[in-house]
This record gives C-alpha cells, structure tokens and sequence, in this order.
C-alpha cells in the first residue's frame, strides 16, 4: 500500500462532528480510497451538511428530530437521504456497501448501532468505549458469529494491539500496561479539587477532545472505562494504570519473559484511528513525527486513587461484572452532565458513581434491554440524588 492507487475502503462514521469523527474524514480528504457512506451527527446540522455536500455519503443521520428536519430541507437538491433518531443511526450503521464502522458518537448511544452494525457483518472501528463497557459481553460475542473485527481506535487499546502482534498465544500475556497522562489535575489532593469549574476540568494538557471524554480524563473515569473495554477487547482482567504524563507511550504489553513491547507515538489520535482504517498496513502521516528529544524525560508513576478514587471504582465494577460496569457508566454519563451545567460539584462525579454502585442491583448475564435499563436507573438515581 505504498503507494495507495489501490487501496479502497468503504466506511460510515457515527459521530462524524465530533472530534474523532471530524479527524477520521481529515484522513478520509487525505486518501481518497476512503469512500464515505453514511454520516451522523445529534444537533450539528451546520457541520454535518458541509460534511454531506464534501463527501457525498448516500446516507446522513441527525439523532435530533428537529436537526434532522431541518437538514432534509437543506439537503434537498443533494442524492443524500437524511434519517432520524435512534432507528436512523442503526440505518446509518447498515448502510448496504460500507465495510467498517468507526463508532465515533459519545455514551452509550453507539451500543446499539455497533450491535447491528456487527449483525450486519461490518467490521468496528471502536471509539466509542461506553459500547464495549457496557455491553462488551455481547458485542465481543456477536463479533465472534459474525466473524467481523473490532478494531481499536482508542489510543490506548491501539497501543496494545499494534504490540500484541506477532503475539501467539494469550498465554505468554503476563499483563497490560496501559497508560494515562493523569490528566490537568494530577498531583493535586481531594481538598484542591472542591471548587474545580468545569471550565478548569476542560482543559487537558495533551489531547483535544470532546468534553464528556475531557472530563472523563481528569477525575481518571477515562482510565477506568478503558480498563474494562481492553478486558473486552484482549481477554485478559490482569490491567495495570500508569501515569506517563508525556502521552507519548500510548501503552505496553508485558509477556511472560518479562519482555515488554510498547507502542510510541506523538500524541495524536490520527494515527489510531488511521491504523483502525488501514490495519494491517500502514499509509504515510504528515504533521506527527516524534522527536523523543523533545519529550525527554519518560516518566511512570502509580495513580493516585485517593484523590482519584473513580479509577478503584472502575476495577470494583470491572471484578463484580454484568451489569455494574453500567451502573459505572450511566451513573458517570449522568453526573458528568450535571457538573457541566453546573448542577454539581467536581467531587460530586465520583461519589455520585460510589453511591449508584452502592444502590443499584444488576445481574450477572445482563441482555441488551437489561443493560438499557441498567443505565437509565443509573442516570435516574444520580439526577435524584443530588436534585432532592
Ligand atoms: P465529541 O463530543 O467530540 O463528539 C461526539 C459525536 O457524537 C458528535 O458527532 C455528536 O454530534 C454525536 N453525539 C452526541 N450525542 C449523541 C447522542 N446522544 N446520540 C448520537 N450521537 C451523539 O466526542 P469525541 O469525538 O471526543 O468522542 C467520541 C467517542 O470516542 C467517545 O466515546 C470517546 O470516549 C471516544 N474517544 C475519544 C477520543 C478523542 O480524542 N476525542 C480518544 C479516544 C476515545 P453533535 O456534534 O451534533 O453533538
Ligand atoms: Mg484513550
């Protein structure tokens, strides 16, 4: 694939104004092989029509129903249909002749899209990690009968797997290393975080990133959520987090031997998702060399759960299973909701998950509608318990 005249691949984006799915088209401009056929944005209907009149996909959702309105008025003279809501995205996810999904929305909304998408025999470019945390146990499952790959977009789980191959055996897996930059509060002690605005919260000191994940990074949600998505994604409960603040080892597997192969790059999330999309070659990059002259020095450090106590709650939901890594996730959705229009604290987000965790019953073997419900209560149980 050097030079990239042949290379074609049809893909759809979930999510396509948001931040992973404004870099995926960057790299769909980039190479023309990349052929777009569905879109979806929830309210953006500005950027998604100039997306939908740039890339000509022959399907666009807007999750919004008055957007979606809208849009179809605007589209009118375009080949492109434009579909709503819920059952839209599952439409946008099918769209006949793409091959790869990349879920690039934010929540749990894309839980159900990839579901289809993978019954449709479409291979996943995951982003969106609350799929596979939530509801991991099927997804992997129906990857499995459906012989579609989930390929990792998130940095980290990118890492891992580009230093899982050549691995041939699960066996000689001794654990995962994976890292955190520790986001802009790191070093900081519980009594400095009572007053943090969400305007401080969103700003994280190496990665530009939509603000739910922003905020995730810096109470270490983040890291807690991919902790259970690379259970999912590499099988294995043996994860251990590692504070590198430069970003710059996106994360390592060590083997048996002792061995430990890690995966380097500048922090830019262009080159995951790119690999997502070319796997298992690689195509030229322009803007992200990595001079480690200009990081030195590397630096490892433990978390601190005791101001960062949503990482221990992300392993507690990890041991317990079934259902509690939604009760994870909804009741963090919910808080982080709060935080943001200001209905809560900063320090609230992780004792509203403790308290959701403490409260809310879940099974073993959760089924799809079972973790839906899971996660409203979640959310219901947060909005109540800080608006009584
Ligand atoms: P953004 O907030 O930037 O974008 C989210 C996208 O999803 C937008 O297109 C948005 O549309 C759409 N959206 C928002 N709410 C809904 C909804 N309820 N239903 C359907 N679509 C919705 O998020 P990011 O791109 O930062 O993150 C996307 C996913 O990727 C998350 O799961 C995140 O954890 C993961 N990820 C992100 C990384 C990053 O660097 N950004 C790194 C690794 C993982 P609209 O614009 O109209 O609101
Ligand atoms: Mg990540």
């Amino acid at each position: 694939m050097e030079n990239n005249a042949e290379f074609e691949h049809k893909i759809s984006v979930l999510g396509s104004t948001g931040s992973i799915g404004t870099q995926t088209l960057a790299i769909a401009r980039e190479y023309k092989g990349i052929v777009i056929e569905a879109l979806s944005a929830h309210s953006n209907i500005d950027l998604l029509e100039k997306q939908a009149r740039e890339f000509k996909p022959k399907t666009v959702c807007v999750t919004d129903e008055k957007g979606a309105k809208e849009l179809k008025i605007r589209l009118a003279d375009t080949n492109t249909k434009v579909l709503s809501g819920k059952d839209g995205l599952i439409g946008a996810a099918c769209e006949k002749n793409a091959k790869t999904i990349v879920t690039a929305v934010v929540g749990i909304s894309g839980l159900e899209p990839t579901i289809e998408a993978i019954k449709a025999k479409k291979n996943i470019a995951l982003a969106n990690k609350e799929t596979l945390v939530t509801g991991g146990h099927i997804v992997t499952r129906l990857a499995r009968e459906n012989g579609v790959k989930i390929l990792p977009v998130d940095s980290e789980h990118s890492a891992i797997f580009q230093s899982l191959e050549g691995c041939r055996s699960k066996n000689e897996i001794k654990r995962i290393l994976l890292t955190a930059s520790g986001g802009p509060f790191f070093g900081k002690k519980r009594d400095d975080l009572r007053n943090i605005t969400p305007k401080q919260a969103l700003k994280h000191p190496n990665w530009n990133m939509g603000a739910k994940v922003t905020i995730d990074s810096s109470t270490l949600v983040n890291k807690g959520l991919e902790v259970i998505e690379a259970r999912w994604l590499f099988d294995t409960q043996n994860i251990k987090v590692l504070i590198h603040r430069q970003s710059v080892v996106h994360s390592m597997v060590e083997f048996i031997d002792n061995g430990i192969i890690a995966q380097l790059g500048a922090p830019d999330m262009r080159l995951p998702i790119q690999y997502a999309l070319t796997y298992p070659s690689r195509l030229k990059m322009k803007g992200n060399e990595l001079d480690l002259i200009d990081y030195s020095p590397l630096t490892f450090e433990e978390p601190d759960t005791n101001t960062f106590s949503a990482l221990d709650l992300a392993y507690d939901a990890l041991k317990k299973g079934g259902g509690a890594p939604a009760v994870f996730n909804g009741a963090d959705e919910a808080a982080v909701e709060m935080f943001l229009n200001g209905k809560i604290s900063y320090l609230d987000i992780a004792d509203a998950i403790a308290a959701a965790m403490d409260a809310i019953k879940t099974r073993e073997d959760p089924s799809l509608d079972e973790i839906l419900e899971t996660d409203r209560a979640a959310k219901e149980f947060v909005r109540r318990h800080y608006i009584s």
